[in-house]
């Protein structure tokens, strides 16, 4: 298959303006005869409903919640990245963009990421007007702090809730929408597969989560924003049913699956401690602007920290990355605490984990400083470890937080079938083998406010329209395998719980497929996935019936889908003979065991295909070209 991205001809700078011109228009009237899904109502499906619906478009939105407010996205805490250049620190359009490809470790569509740089700054106007506090200085302007790799302070945030204000921001748009009935919204909805007529996406087949009813809905084009796929490894910082069968679903109907093994790893969590957990809690980025990350120097140390002397403690990111600092990227930051505990200097109860700490920082500007900048992060670190972190420092440990890889789209944010769009974090997005801190709200906003509703003009004003219904056999044949399927799932009525398959599937991807990966643990992976997902096949136990509220049933479904992505995610970290980002082989590493790239052999995209349930899949390949920004090795140092 060739893939076509699709990326305009022209100066980068120029690209996204000649494109716009380019692309066929919906005429107002006839924006009302088209009819458009959108499958998920956090940043990136929220601002694509909202502004579709604004411009004149029918919108059936849905979410797996009760209400669009509970989306995933309301988790974010930090902020959200954009080249105002209000701190007059060197910023722009061309550092953003550059910061961005390289942070990337030189892995994204150089035309996609130079489009994001250019859009951010509309997100924040856009933002402002619809009413989101972002925080100011004293002056009344936007306030900025820093995160990881930039050397410039581009992050608008809101204490940290960015995430939850510029939800209730889309959510207020959606909400007008609704009003106006030009959006048709369905909750406790989950979709569980996509519908192709003449090979386009003409509908979604969903359960009803409440009534377990199995209903279809057709419409002339979707768009999933469904989030990421970090739950494949259990425990994550990500939402309990964000999930990846909306893309799993698509990735089977035909859309190509990009890059699924580039998994974020992120440095600041509170550790794993104990058994019985099923979630993991992010401590922002942005701590990393005034907390000093160290462990002691000594091996097995067992004093408080507060007892360890200046001179027997070691600032490691400080001392390796004097630019950067603790500010080095999320992979940089994660593999050397990862280091510093293999070393034995990890600290706390399990040795898996690292101070941060704010000892100066509160001296420096005042605990009442401190608390203004980060006072619910800090009471909620409190809350869920008894410890008080203005007193004692945090203890942090690297958690998946965020996938990077996703469904493969093109420069119109369209995968390889068309009219299926993809947005937010469920597409193999622009931030390459590592995203930066706060640029996954840029992202899933600027594909929702500012891409979708003029490229998805330019898909329905060139293709002619059958007139379809849910009554359609497409619809039917759908329906039915789904209803099948649920029943198999239900009849096996063995003796493990999903909860108990799924942990044992996350510790299988965390030790092998996590934050370092070799030939030898990836192949053990690759034996052990497939007799996990028989043995969920003839020994899962799932209490309750179809058609009533059973979450243990919606677990199952999405279970089945994990224990199928996981071995794409295997097979493609095996493949990629490199280090990159977050993807870092033992193999490959430079003497400094930093991630070692091979641009000769793996400068590009890998996109895999289905080709049915017992064939393997194959690998496609789009070239990446970096003709703004120099390939290079990259330093922080
Ligand atoms: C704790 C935490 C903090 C973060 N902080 C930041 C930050 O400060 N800055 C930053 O830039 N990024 C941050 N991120 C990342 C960022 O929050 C996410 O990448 C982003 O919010 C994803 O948005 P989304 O709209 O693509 O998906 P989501 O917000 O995950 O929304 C997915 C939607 O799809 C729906 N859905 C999913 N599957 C189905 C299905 N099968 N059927 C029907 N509906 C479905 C869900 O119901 C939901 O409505 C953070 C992430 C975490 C985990």
């Amino acid at each position: 298959m060739q893939l076509n991205s699709n990326i305009p001809e022209g100066d980068i700078q120029d690209k996204w303006d000649k494109h716009r011109f380019e692309l066929k228009l919906v005429n107002p009237a006839n924006k009302r005869k088209y009819t458009i899904i959108v499958v998920g109502t956090g940043l990136a499906g929220a601002s694509a409903a909202s502004s579709l619906a604004e411009s004149g478009y029918n919108v059936k939105i849905f979410c797996i919640q009760d209400s669009p407010r509970r989306a995933h996205s309301i988790a974010a805490q930090g902020g959200i990245n954009a080249a105002k250049n209000y701190p007059n620190d060197g910023d722009s359009i061309w550092r953003l963009f550059y910061d961005t490809v390289k942070g990337g470790d030189f892995r994204a569509r150089e035309s996609n990421v130079y489009r994001l740089a250019q859009i951010s700054n509309n997100i924040i106007d856009h933002c402002v007007a619809q009413g989101v506090p972002f925080a100011r200085d004293y002056g009344g302007l936007l306030a900025n702090r820093s995160f990881g790799g930039a050397q410039v302070s581009r992050t608008f945030y809101a204490r940290g809730q960015t995430g939850q204000q510029l939800l209730l921001g889309a959510y207020s748009s959606l909400s007008r929408q609704i009003a106006l009935s030009k959006v048709k919204i369905f909750t406790r909805r989950e979709l569980l597969d996509i519908v192709l007529i003449n090979d386009q996406a003409r509908g979604i087949i969903v359960r009803n989560l409440v009534s377990g009813e199995i209903e279809s809905h057709d419409a002339h084009a979707v768009v999933l924003a469904s989030g990421g796929y970090g739950n494949v490894f259990f425990l994550s910082t990500n939402a309990m049913n964000s999930n990846v069968s909306a893309a799993w679903n698509a990735y089977k109907k035909g859309a190509l699956f990009a890059n699924p093994c580039f998994t974020q790893i992120h440095p600041t969590c509170i550790p794993v401690h104990g058994t019985s957990q099923s979630k993991l809690t992010l401590m922002s980025e942005s701590l990393r602007n005034d907390g000093r990350v160290w462990v002691p120097k000594d091996q097995g140390e067992t004093r408080r920290p507060e007892d360890i002397p200046e001179s027997e403690r070691d600032y490691y990111l400080e001392e390796k990355y004097p630019s950067f600092g603790n500010l080095v990227p999320r992979d940089v930051a994660s593999r050397n605490a990862k280091e510093k505990c293999d070393e034995g200097k990890g600290v706390g109860s399990t040795k898996l984990a690292v101070y941060l700490d704010f000892q100066d920082a509160i001296k420096r500007d005042g605990i009442d400083t401190i608390k203004k900048k980060y006072g619910n992060l800090f009471q909620m670190y409190d809350q869920i470890t008894g410890e008080d972190p203005y007193k004692t420092p945090m203890m942090i440990y690297p958690a998946v937080h965020y996938t990077m890889g996703g469904l493969w789209v093109d420069y119109n944010l369209m995968s390889t079938i068309p009219g299926l769009f993809v947005t937010g974090e469920a597409n193999f997005s622009d931030h390459g083998a590592n995203r930066l801190g706060a640029s996954a709200l840029m992202q899933g906003l600027a594909d929702g406010y500012f891409i979708i509703p003029y490229t998805i003009g330019g898909y329905l004003a060139s293709r002619n329209f059958n007139e379809i219904n849910a009554d359609h056999q497409e619809f039917k044949d759908s329906k039915m395998k789904t209803i099948e399927k649920i029943q198999t799932l239900l009849k096996v009525n063995g003796k493990r719980t999903v909860d108990d398959i799924h942990k044992e599937l996350g510790k299988i991807m965390w030790e092998y497929c996590g934050m370092a990966r070799n030939e030898e643990g990836l192949n053990k992976a690759l034996n052990l996935i497939p007799s996990l997902r028989q043995e969920f096949w003839e020994n899962i136990k799932i209490p309750g019936n179809e058609s009533d509220f059973n979450q243990s049933l919606e677990k199952a479904i999405r279970l089945a889908d994990f224990l199928e992505l996981s071995e794409l995610m295997v097979h493609d970290a095996l493949l990629r003979e490199e280090s990159c980002g977050g993807h870092f082989r033992e193999e490959h590493q430079t003497v400094e065991n930093e991630a070692k790239r091979d641009d000769e052999n793996f400068c590009h995209v890998t996109a895999w295909q289905y080709n049915g349930r017992d064939n393997k899949p194959s690998n496609h390949i789009e070239p990446l070209f970096f003709e703004n920004v120099k390939l290079s090795q990259r330093s922080y140092k």
